[in-house]
């Protein structure tokens, strides 16, 4: 029996990196302490706040709920969760009942968004349209719909954050994915620190420091019920970014956090200036926007897809 380097309980996990092995107990307790410190560090949560979790029922947004609401209930603060029903025959109806599992598990309001209401049209049959009249590829497609969805709700929910069940290996994934793609704007907005800008709910990533296979652990640990499955639709540069960090990580321990904090280091010094260019309110959904319509309006036009609900959440 390998013994946990702590309490001499029998060890379940092994930090390459720091040559130390946990138990159970020690696991969890140590996962928690990093969560309310990168919590604290990032200033991401306040006294009081109302969070908007955006859960899609695997295990980081599963863990990420049960976190945020054990932190929130610490701070007096108060969290729902929203899950983003795309579409996805054979992978999102499995999910969805795992997270009204848990949201009721922790007493918990859960809200769900489906494509098929707001646009008419599920995320597969969006996708094939896309396909046809060479639009985006459906990963892209469904990113840049999701996201506007999940911030228009958090905005009608009154939230003051919307929390994000990234972990460090997504955060790392899309930083070296913008560096790629050359893509400035995008690699500053992946930062910490809140995005304060009028229209948009502030988003957090308290995972962020968090690896997958860590948040996996901890939802297993826990027993937290949790939808395993890969979205059918992933692929592309993002597949081909993470099989090379993780080769990277196993010959050279440690790369994530360090391609992570170059980041952070060098953040604050992007010439980025976002007062540069003024947003106005989309005219079919509200949403931020450079021109007349939002991105994701203007996507859904190039589709010929008309959207049928303005506003989401009704009151
Ligand atoms: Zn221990
Ligand atoms: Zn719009």
């Amino acid at each position: 029996m390998v013994e946990c380097s702590f309490c001499g309980r029998r060890a379940v996990h092994y930090q390459r990196t720091a040559g130390v092995y946990r138990c159970d107990r020690c696991f969890v307790e140590n996962l928690e302490k990093r969560f309310r410190r990168t919590v604290a560090k990032n200033n991401l949560v306040e006294p009081r706040d109302k969070i908007v979790a955006a859960v899609s029922g695997g295990t980081d947004s599963v863990s990420n709920l049960h976190l945020l609401a054990q932190h929130l209930e610490y701070r007096k603060g108060e969290v729902l969760s929203l899950t983003i029903d795309e579409g996805i025959g054979g992978y999102r109806d499995e999910s969805l009942p795992v997270v009204k599992e848990n949201s009721q598990m922790l007493g918990v309001e859960h809200k769900i968004l489906s494509f098929e209401k707001i646009f008419g049209k599920s995320l597969d049959e969006l996708a094939k349209l896309s396909e046809e009249k060479n639009g985006p590829d459906p990963c892209t497609l469904c990113g840049i719909l999701r996201r506007s969805l999940l911030n228009q709700a958090a905005r009608e929910l009154h939230a003051d954050k919307l929390a994000i069940g990234h972990n460090l290996d997504d955060v790392v994934q899309t930083i070296v994915l913008n560096y790629l793609k050359g893509d400035l704007s995008r690699l500053y907005r992946l930062g910490p620190d809140l995005e304060g800008r009028e229209g948009f709910v502030p988003r957090i990533k308290p995972l962020r420091e968090i690896s997958e296979k860590e948040a996996a652990i901890y939802a297993l640990l826990n027993d937290l019920s949790v939808h395993i499955g890969t979205c059918p639709y992933i692929g592309g540069m993002r597949s081909e970014v993470r099989e090379f960090i993780n080769r990277m990580e196993k010959n050279h321990p440690t790369t994530k956090y360090r391609i992570l904090r170059m980041f952070d280091k060098i953040r604050p010094h992007l010439p980025v200036n976002f007062e540069d260019f003024e947003l106005k309110e989309c005219e079919r959904c509200g949403e931020p926007a450079t021109g007349q319509l939002c991105r994701s309006c203007e996507l859904l036009e190039e589709l010929g897809v008309e959207r049928r609900k303005k506003r989401l959440i009704s009151d």
